[in-house]
């Protein structure tokens, strides 16, 4: 489907492309045709009114010899110097006159070879007969020169029609060009770039909308040349790159290495935009804070490594227990820290008691060798309002609580009270 639409779009581009070039092939041929045969029409009229003059002063010649001629009182002697002049005039108009257009057998053309009545003494009706020869003859040169004008002007307004029509051809071959450059290169280059500037300003955001868009490029009608196409499909699926990254990149951002845990950053920035929200709705929060007991023995006796892998599966515990809607977070070192959103300081003991229950019966590696054989958690719970003004001494708070469950005896969930605080020694 595709490749029928690029090989009619290159087809498309050749026709333009072609008539374009024929177009411009024609006009050179014509223009030169047009030139020569302009040129041989412009000489031919030339030479008839070069032969209409000719004509006309012979006839003015010949007129005025045939008045003379007329008087009756012509002596000899006046006689001999009108044959002379007539002489003349013939001899003058055989040197310039155009001998071929005159007809052989009439009296111009016996005139001017002296044949017959014009070989000696020409009369005056001898000379009115090449008179009215002559005129016939002006009257056929005018009309040939008004033909040859005419068709010079016909031959002109052929050729401007001629032009007018291959620079049409021209300007639709250019045009269309113009328009299909615009339609398939430029319009979806231009949607390109302006999705590349947007990109640019606020990535990563409008990544995925810059695929989309290239996308959406892709898929117009109007089909872009394989060229702008290529360039779409790169850029869409940089984007896609960008984004798969930019999704590991914000999953890294808020998780912890060790225990794929929220870290203490997500952690906080959750605390602080939930106590906020809560103190809004009048809603409660609690906070449980975890911690291993005697793990630094187990990291001792067993190694880092194998304390590492305790880590893991206690986080793994705590993820199974916890709500979509909690935030379990490694806090730091070996303790945890989890939130629960609209949850009271009763629904939030009952979680951490069957979490530590849990915990304390999960068969760990090496536990045998902990205290009471048994590898535990202590958890310490405060909840806001009633325990905390602040997110800050909330988590002050269910760490107190923690102290409080470690102090007495370990393996257990206290949760915080303020007379209990009271008690304690500074
Ligand atoms: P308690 O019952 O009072 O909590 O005793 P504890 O030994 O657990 O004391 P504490 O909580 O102070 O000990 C913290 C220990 O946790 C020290 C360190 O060896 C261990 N730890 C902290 N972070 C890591 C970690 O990332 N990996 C491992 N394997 N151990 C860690
Ligand atoms: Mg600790
Ligand atoms: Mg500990």
């Amino acid at each position: 489907m595709q490749a029928d639409q690029d090989n009619q779009g290159r087809a498309t581009l050749n026709t333009a492309i072609i008539a374009g070039t024929v177009a411009v092939l024609l006009m050179i041929v014509g223009t030169a045709w047009f030139g020569l045969y302009q040129t041989r029409q412009l000489k031919a009229l030339a030479d008839d009114q070069e032969f209409y003059r000719d004509l006309v002063e012979c006839r003015a010649a010949l007129v005025s010899i045939e008045s003379h001629l007329a008087d009756p009182e012509l002596s000899a002697t006046e006689n001999s110097e009108l044959q002379s002049r007539l002489v003349l005039e013939r001899a003058r108009f055989a040197e310039n006159g155009r001998r071929v257009s005159i007809r052989k057998g009439g009296q111009i053309s016996a005139w001017l070879s002296g044949k017959g009545a014009f070989s000696s003494n020409i009369s005056r009706a001898s000379l009115g007969l090449i008179l009215i020869e002559l005129d016939a003859l002006i009257e056929s040169t005018a009309r040939s020169i008004s033909i040859g004008g005419e068709s010079i002007e016909v031959s002109l307004h052929y050729y401007l029609v001629f032009i007018a029509l291959l620079m049409s051809m021209i300007v639709l071959a250019g045009g269309h060009l113009l328009v299909s450059n615009y339609r398939h290169s430029l319009l979806p280059m231009n949607m390109l770039a302006r999705r590349l500037t947007q990109l640019n300003r606020d990535l990563p955001e409008s990544v995925h909308d810059t695929a989309e868009a290239a996308t959406t490029i892709l898929c117009d009608p109007s089909s872009p040349s394989p060229e702008i196409r290529y360039i779409t499909e790169s850029v869409a699926g940089l984007c896609r790159d960008i984004e798969e990254k930019n999704k590991k990149l914000d999953e890294l951002y808020i998780r912890d290495e060790k225990t794929s845990l929220y870290n203490y950053r997500h952690f906080k920035e959750h605390l602080i935009i939930d106590v906020e929200r809560s103190r809004r709705f009048g809603d409660s929060i609690s906070l449980a804070m975890i911690d291993i007991d005697y793990f630094k023995r187990y990291n001792d006796t067993y190694g880092h490594i194998e304390g590492d892998r305790v880590l893991a599966r206690i986080a793994a515990i705590i993820r199974e227990e916890c709500r979509v809607t909690d935030i379990p977070s490694r806090f730091g070192g070996e303790e945890f820290a989890i939130l629960f959103p609209k949850t009271g300081r009763e629904k939030s003991i009952e979680i951490a008691e069957r979490l530590r229950q849990i915990i304390s019966a999960e068969p760990f590696d090496h536990e045998h060798g902990m205290p009471g054989g048994q590898l535990t958690v202590s958890i310490g719970l405060a909840t806001w309002p009633d325990d905390a003004a602040d997110w800050y001494s909330l988590i002050n708070n269910a760490d107190h609580a923690l102290y409080q469950a470690k102090e007495s005896g370990r393996n257990r969930v206290i949760a915080f009270a303020i007379d209990r605080m009271q008690e304690e020694p500074a």
